[in-house]
């Protein structure tokens, strides 16, 4: 039986990625002379920022980044994001959360981001929904165990309150996030937010692709007939 929900936040509850996109080229590219352009953050979204920037050391430098340059990095990325000015609320969002909570569906919130503001953040726009307790962020998941690997997600359903997979459905907009929910063992929804070709998001596990949160809202219940009949 459904008891939770697993949503991802950047793409799904905030449209932040050309924030994100823009914030990480002009830290990567512009500052510390990596090869990348702006579309390249689209393709990892989902990633912890740890992950991207050992990613681009091991690629570019031949080596890994030490952890202090991977903090150096992320906090000067998270700064340029700030100075981008607040993410906008995704729409139709809100009313995803409220439908989700009113059918007495726990909510918990699964991301690869680690910024300090993040709670503060969802608090503001969507007041009395997420607590740490419902909260997997980039601080549970360690290097090489961020999405697409299944473990952020297996938390989730640890913090939703130890379901099995069969218990609980996914929110992703990002094809390594579909990866990881997929790789869960969990019905995984994809809500198309961004610049890519549904096919992809498909392709990487998606048992439905939406064109957003707003159609979502509108065709919840739908959504949730087909989780019950999906074979896990
Ligand atoms: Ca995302």
């Amino acid at each position: 039986m459904l008891k939770a929900f697993l949503f991802d936040m950047d793409g799904v509850l905030f449209d932040s990625m050309p924030h994100h996109a823009e914030a990480w080229y002009q830290v990567m590219g512009e500052h510390y002379g990596f090869a990348c352009d702006r579309t390249f953050f689209y393709q990892v979204e989902g990633s912890t920022g740890q992950q991207v920037i050992d990613d681009f050391f091991v690629e570019q430098r031949g080596r890994h980044a030490e952890p202090w340059e991977i903090e150096m990095i992320y906090k000067e990325k998270s700064q340029a994001f700030v100075q981008l000015g607040p993410a906008k609320p995704m729409i139709g969002a809100a009313e995803v959360l409220h439908k989700v909570g009113e059918k007495g569906l726990t909510r918990v919130l699964v991301t690869g981001s680690g910024q300090p503001s993040l709670i503060n953040k969802l608090n503001y726009v969507y007041p009395n929904v997420f607590d740490w307790s419902r909260i997997v962020s980039a601080k549970d998941c360690p290097i090489g165990h961020g999405k697409p690997m299944p473990d952020p997600y297996l938390m989730g359903l640890v913090k939703a309150g130890r379901l099995k997979p069969s218990e609980a459905i996914v929110v992703e907009n990002a094809p390594l996030g579909v990866q990881a929910g997929h790789a869960a063992g969990i019905f995984t929804v994809a809500v198309n937010t961004g610049p890519l070709d549904p096919k992809v998001l498909r392709d990487a596990g998606a048992e439905i692709v939406l064109t957003g949160m707003s159609e979502l809202a509108e065709r919840l219940d739908e959504v949730i007939q087909m989780q019950q009949h999906f074979k896990h």
